[in-house]
C-alpha cells in the first residue's frame, strides 16, 4: 500500500527514502546496494524497503465513491434524562 512512515521495530524515519530506493534501483543498482547507499545498515530498517510492494494503483479502479453513507444523525424522543 502506501510506505510506512516508520521502522516498526526501531521507529526511524524511512518513508522518505522510498522514493530514492526505487530511484536507485532504476539506476541498476542492486537492492544491497541501494540500501548501503541509503546508509539503512539495520536490517529492521532494511526490511521495510525491501519487502514493501506497492499496491496503490493496482487499487485504485477497485475503489467505490463513498456518498452519503452516513444516515442524519436525529436526537431520540423525549431527549437525555
Ligand atoms: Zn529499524
Amino acid at each position: 500500500m502506501i510506505i510506512p512512515v516508520r521502522c516498526y521495530s526501531c521507529g526511524k524515519v524511512v518513508g522518505n527514502l522510498y522514493d530514492q530506493y526505487r530511484q536507485l534501483l532504476d539506476e541498476d543498482y542492486t537492492e544491497a546496494e541501494a540500501l548501503d547507499a541509503l546508509q539503512l545498515t539495520r536490517y529492521c530498517c532494511r526490511r521495510m524497503l525491501l519487502s514493501h510492494i506497492e499496491l496503490t494503483d493496482d487499487l485504485i479502479p477497485y475503489s467505490v465513491a463513498v456518498v452519503g453513507t452516513s444516515p442524519a444523525y436525529t436526537a431520540p424522543a423525549g431527549g437525555m434524562q
